[in-house]
């Protein structure tokens, strides 16, 4: 009989800790369903500066089924995903994390979901946020809140990268050539069916998350900006509302004067006007600015990633 095959895709940055165990924990649970499909690892290392390329040498050795790629330094998990669909050869592709925050254990269940022709996706959703800082899941619920309202590609809150996905989703993806990738806003654009699976908040097993406040808040910006184009009608729809503002002003003073002779007076107004105004052209030419910004890097068509070393002889890369 035909064998399936899953792509398990991991990106791994200074993941030296989390890496043998995440591979040991990973093929227990697929041991459970190697009767109906085999397993593939592609481990990307996006430019670790620890040991994790010496580990991924020293798994891909040990186990036929590992593939890795190494980065020639740090391109960031967007690109190390992509890398990893080019280099997937199966039937099924999964994204998951390398320290174990994305539960192995679901991925038999995904698997038979999938097998139901039904869905073309299996996503994870986190239904609680425990051992995050509250300000980090108060600002992650907002930026749902504005980016759902801002943009038409729908972005699930809570929803991980964790998922696996049909072979024609991930094409789908791939033929999605963008160099700034938001992977997020990504899935959801190109749509398939989607069922999500939720779990509660798993902690990471070893290292530190390479994310801070200010890095999240700039991601989330980049979400943003790459899936909406809202925030550039914000200077039209400013301009109309401060001529309307001016119009009704210019009138109350003209009548004022006319009618009770008051002369026009105070500077202090003036310049609270002028500086509230300059503050609103400025933030409308940075909103353009961003927007500016993103294209010139598109339009310069730099490679997104570029790969060092690894052990794929038969694909390009
Ligand atoms: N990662 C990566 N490149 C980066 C940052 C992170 O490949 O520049 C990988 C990291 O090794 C991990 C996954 O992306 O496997 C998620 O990162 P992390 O656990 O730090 O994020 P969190 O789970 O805290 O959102
Ligand atoms: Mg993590």
């Amino acid at each position: 009989m035909f064998m399936k095959k899953i792509s398990i895709v991991v990106p791994c940055y200074n993941e030296e800790e989390s890496l043998e165990l995440f591979y040991r924990e990973t093929s227990k649970v697929m041991e459970e369903i190697k009767k109906k499909v085999e397993v593939e690892y592609i481990l990307v290392n996006d430019g670790s500066n620890d040991k994790t390329l010496q580990k991924m040498r020293k798994l891909s050795s040990e186990n036929k089924n590992v593939i890795y790629l190494s980065f020639s330094r740090n391109f960031g998990k967007e690109a190390a995903m992509l890398a990893g669909f080019k280099a997937a050869n199966g039937d099924y592709v999964a994204v998951m994390d390398a320290d174990l925050q994305d539960p192995p254990k679901l991925l038999p269940e995904m698997f038979e979901i999938l097998e139901q022709k039904e869905y073309d996706c299996v996503g994870t959703r986190r239904v609680t946020r425990t051992g995050e800082p509250p300000i980090r899941s108060f600002l992650a619920r907002c930026f749902y809140k504005i980016i759902n309202k801002l943009s038409k590609v729908e972005m699930v809150d809570g929803a991980r990268d964790f998922r696996l996905m049909t072979r024609q989703m991930v094409d789908a993806i791939l033929a999605m050539p963008e160099y700034n990738r938001y992977s997020k806003g990504i899935f959801g654009f190109v749509g398939f069916e989607t069922k999500w699976l939720e779990y509660e908040n798993v902690k990471r097993v070893a290292g530190e998350t390479k994310w801070n406040i200010w890095k999240l808040l700039l991601y989330a910006m980049d979400g943003i900006i790459a899936f909406s184009t809202v925030p550039l009608n914000i200077a039209a729809i400013l301009g109309v509302l401060f001529c309307l503002g001016s119009f009704i002003a210019i009138l109350v003073i003209i009548t004022k004067t006319i009618c009770f002779g008051d002369p026009v007076g105070g500077w202090p107004s003036m310049v609270c006007i002028m500086f509230f105004l300059s503050g609103v052209q400025l933030f409308c030419t940075g909103i353009i600015g961003a927007y500016l910004s993103k294209t010139y890097l598109e339009s310069k068509k730099r490679p997104i990633y570029i790969v060092k070393e690894t052990n794929q002889k038969s694909r390009v890369l």
